[in-house]
């Protein structure tokens, strides 16, 4: 039931219809008595600044951001802090009276559905798979919760060289090429997670990409997370499993950034299970 009181927010991208935040968000706000919507909104690239100014219009509570929009909306907005400026891009706008905020929650979320799982990031090398953003965020939120090192393999290596090399974090930052098997090899085995960041996993039921990555080379105490989660058990999630490896699927992720997003519009907590009970539907 809504009524003049409802506040409101959204998820804008282009296409948005495949998107999970509705129902994430709407379980959370219902199971937390908000009396607020949240709903889908397709908003062509040509439409992107005039849709800002409907947020801040209307009033909006505030928004999450989706494809392709992620790093073009940082110029429409008032502001865009430290966070989503380190990692180039805007998943989540704050109202903050008349002005919009931009912050980025992917790569805390991913720290914490890591955490959340009890895998130490204190400490921790990492080989992130994958430099798009995803990889970003990945690399950001690993580096921000004490990963000690964190290692970037692409199939372009300069796609990897210019992402450490855009990015100041306090862990070490390394590029390799996907290609070069011995870089790989060693990478794995001095590694204690390995970060499937690329969108490789989302067309790979015959497990040719995830037959290339060199999980035979993790230690046993390895944990392997896939950021995809269409399919959730992707083929490199699979592999780690025959070998006995932890493995995490990328819906934790989903989850725990609009999770920090919701924190963020209403400075309250949600109810986590909630959240991923649906995200799973
Ligand atoms: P981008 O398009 O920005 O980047 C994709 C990356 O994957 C690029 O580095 C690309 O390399 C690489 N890639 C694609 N195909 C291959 C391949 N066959 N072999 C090696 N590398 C490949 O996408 P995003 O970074 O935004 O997203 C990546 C994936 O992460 C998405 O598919 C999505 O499912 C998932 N994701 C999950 C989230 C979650 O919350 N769990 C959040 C965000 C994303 P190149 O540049 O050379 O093409």
């Amino acid at each position: 039931m809504t009524s003049a009181g409802t506040r409101w927010l959204g998820v804008i991208g282009w296409p948005v219809e495949h998107s999970r935040s509705p129902a994430i968000h709407s379980a959370a706000l219902a199971a937390s008595g908000i009396d607020a919507v949240y709903l889908a909104f397709a908003v062509p690239p040509e439409r992107l600044g005039s849709a800002i100014e409907g947020l801040r219009a209307l009033g909006v509570v505030g928004a999450n951001v989706t494809l392709p929009h992620k790093e073009r909306v940082m110029a429409a907005l008032d502001e865009v802090d430290a966070t989503a400026r380190a990692i180039g891009a805007v998943n989540t706008i704050v109202r903050d009276g008349e002005r919009l905020i931009g912050t980025n929650t992917d790569g805390a979320g991913l720290a914490r559905s890591l955490s959340d799982s009890n895998v130490e990031l204190e400490g921790a090398r990492v080989l992130v798979v994958g430099a798009g953003g995803a990889a970003r965020a990945s690399v950001y939120g690993l580096a921000a919760a004490g990963a000690e090192r964190v290692v970037v393999a692409a199939r372009r290596k300069e796609a990897a060289e210019r992402l450490v090399s855009g990015l100041s974090t306090k862990a070490e930052l390394i590029a390799i090429d996907l290609n070069d098997e011995a870089a790989m090899r060693d990478a794995s085995a001095s590694s204690d997670i390995l970060v499937q960041a690329s969108s490789a996993s989302l067309h790979d039921a015959g497990g040719t990409f995830a037959a290339q990555l060199p999980i035979g080379s993790l230690r046993e105490s390895a944990t392997v997370v896939d950021l995809v989660y269409v399919p959730r058990e992707t083929a490199v999630l699979k592999a780690a499993a025959a070998r006995g490896l932890r493995t995490i699927d990328g819906l934790g992720m989903l989850v725990w950034q609009a999770a920090l997003a919701f924190e963020h519009f209403f400075g309250v907590s949600p109810p986590i299970d909630v959240m991923r009970r649906a995200a799973e539907r």
